[in-house]
This record gives C-alpha cells, structure tokens and sequence, in this order.
C-alpha cells in the first residue's frame, strides 16, 4: 500500500484550518481503513509565513495526532513555492503526494480515486473541475480565457486543471531537476511526462475566509505561466516587423506617387519612406535579438531535456 501524503499550503488559514483538519484526518483514515493507503500516510501542512495563528494550529494538531506534520516556511513565498517545498519533503518520506487547497475548494470525496488511478500506474493525477458555477463570472471568464490564451502560446497546460494533483515518488524525483525559480507548476507538471490521468469534480465555495489570491496575484502568475513556457510574444514582434516593412513598401509607393503627382510637400516624401521602412526595420532587429534572447533564456532555465521512466537492463 503506498504511503500517501497530502500536502497542504496554508496563508492566514486560521479560520478554515480548524475544519480542514477534522475532514481531511477522516478521510485519511478511511483511505487506510479501505487499504488504499498505508498506516504511515501524513497530512502535510506548509506555512507559507502566515501572520495569524496558522503555525500555533498546524503546531497544535502536529501534537494532538500523529498522522499530521507541519513545515514553517521563514516567510512568504507564494503559493507555488510553498507547494514545492512541501512537495519535496513529501518526497522523502511518501510514495506519492496529493496537492490540495487549505480551504477544502477541491472536493476531497474524489481522493479515492485519485489513489486508485495511481494504482492502475498513472505517476501523475490531475484534478480537473467539471463546472465552474461555484466562481464568480470574472473568475470563470478570465481564468478559462487563460488557458485557451495558453494553449494558443503551445504552452501544454491541462485545461481546467489548477493544483489539485497526484504526483507519484518518480514524478516528483523528476519535478526536483526543474530548478527554475518563476515556478508555475501546471506547467512544468505536464513537461515532466509518464503516464497521467484525469479525475473531475467539482470545486466547491471557500469554507471559511476570503481568497488569498487577490487580482493582482492572479495577473502576475498569469503573467509568469506565460512568460515562463512560451517564447512566443518574442515570435509575434518579428511577425509584426515582416507585416510593417512588407506595408512600408505600400507607404512608400503612396508616397512617392504623391510626389510625382506634384501633391507633396518638398521633402515630405524622403520623411515618410524613411519612417516606414526605419520602423519595419526596427521591428525585425527588435524581433531577431528577441529570438537570441529566447534562446539564452531556456538555456538558462537548464530545464532537464529528458526523464527516464524505465531502464530495462
Ligand atoms: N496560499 C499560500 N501562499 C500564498 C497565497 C495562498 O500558500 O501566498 C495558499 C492558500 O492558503 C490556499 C491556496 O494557496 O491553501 C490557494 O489559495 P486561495 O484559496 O486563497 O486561492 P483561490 O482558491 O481563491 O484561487
Ligand atoms: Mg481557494
């Protein structure tokens, strides 16, 4: 039976913490008692440097009950990292680890099967939402926006997948050579490959307590998903440089039949040509370095280029 460990990230969690914990412990005892899950399975708790209680609880059920354990980060972090960090001593002790919210969003009925897909050989569980009733019409709408936006950019991102997953021990061994530090999990998490599968449900209100996502946390980890995975804004300005001097030939035409023409002003012609083709050219040089710095940017990234899933020897 694989030991299982649900890892937790918590942010000024106090008010939800309290019921988080008591589901959370029945259900891990049920996924014991129906042996899907080993005796020595933990729920995982990552402080992410709250500034309430957070710690004083997670330090509280850490002493009531053995089955949970907590780590305190030195401040915070963010989310993503927070995940990592509890993902990776995870890592050490467990056969595979479920990423859950704090707030109990994601529905934790659905464990089971997360853990029977893990059994059937699946490294990696995704969590996929069915509906999205329970978000706000602006949630809904600029977060299904972004994933189309994403996959327009070839970014291969689960659709409707946030960071409700099951990563077994060789998933997350792989996850520790991605050594970037804009980390954007649903992104990388698809990279690492092996064999994955998909189970939905449907994501509920917050407990208690408001979001610790505000809009502009949302815009700014948009921005690094895209700016993380996807070269291609570098690609679109020398498109736009190739478009504006193929229309500068047209500007420049234009202007030089006003001339002939006798319709320009003395040397309005020269100041037009000039500006068209200085523009497009400009655009393309912009567009080439872009390309360079493209290229200097994944290498820096010293992403791993392969993960091996088996070595017949
Ligand atoms: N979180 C965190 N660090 C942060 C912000 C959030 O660890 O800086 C945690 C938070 O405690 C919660 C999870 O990330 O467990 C998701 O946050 P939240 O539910 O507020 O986001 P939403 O569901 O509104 O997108
Ligand atoms: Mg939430």
């Amino acid at each position: 039976m694989p030991v299982i460990y649900f890892v937790v990230p918590c942010y000024n969690e106090e008010e939800v913490l309290p019921e988080t914990n008591r589901r959370l412990l029945i259900k891990l005892n049920r996924l014991i008692d129906s042996g899907r899950a080993d005796e020595k399975s933990r729920i995982l708790y990552i402080d992410d440097g709250s500034r309430d209680k957070t710690w004083d609880i997670i330090m509280g059920f850490h002493s009531e009950c053995e089955s949970v354990c907590g780590l305190k980060l030195a401040h915070n972090a963010g989310h993503q990292n927070a995940l990592l960090a509890g993902l990776m001593t995870a890592r050490e002790h467990a056969d595979c680890a479920i990423s859950l919210d704090a707030d109990l969003q994601d529905d934790i009925d659905v464990l089971d099967e997360f853990v029977d897909r893990y059994k059937e050989g699946c490294e990696v569980v995704y969590g996929v939402r069915n509906k999205r009733e329970s978000d706000t019409f602006f949630k809904r709408f600029t977060a299904q926006g972004f994933y189309k936006f994403m996959k327009y950019l070839g970014v291969d991102i689960i659709y409707n997948h946030a960071d409700y997953r099951l990563m077994g021990k060789n998933a997350l061994n792989a996850l520790q050579d991605y050594k970037e530090v804009n980390l954007f999990l649903r992104g990388i998490v698809p990279l690492i490959g092996y064999k994955s599968g998909v189970v939905y449900y449907n994501r509920s209100e917050r407990l208690v307590g408001e979001s610790k996502y505000p809009l502009k946390k949302m815009i700014s980890f948009a921005l690094d998903g895209i700016t993380s995975f996807s070269v291609k804004p570098l690609r679109i300005i020398s498109n736009l440089g190739i478009l504006i001097s193929l229309l500068s030939v047209v500007g420049i035409l234009y202007a030089l039949i006003s001339y002939i023409a006798g319709v320009a002003v003395p040397g309005w012609t020269a100041i037009v040509a000039s500006i068209w083709l200085i523009g497009g050219i400009q655009l393309l040089c912009i567009g080439v370095v872009g390309g360079y710095i493209g290229k200097i940017y994944s290498e820096v990234k010293s992403r791993p280029r392969y993960n091996i899933e088996e070595f017949l020897n």
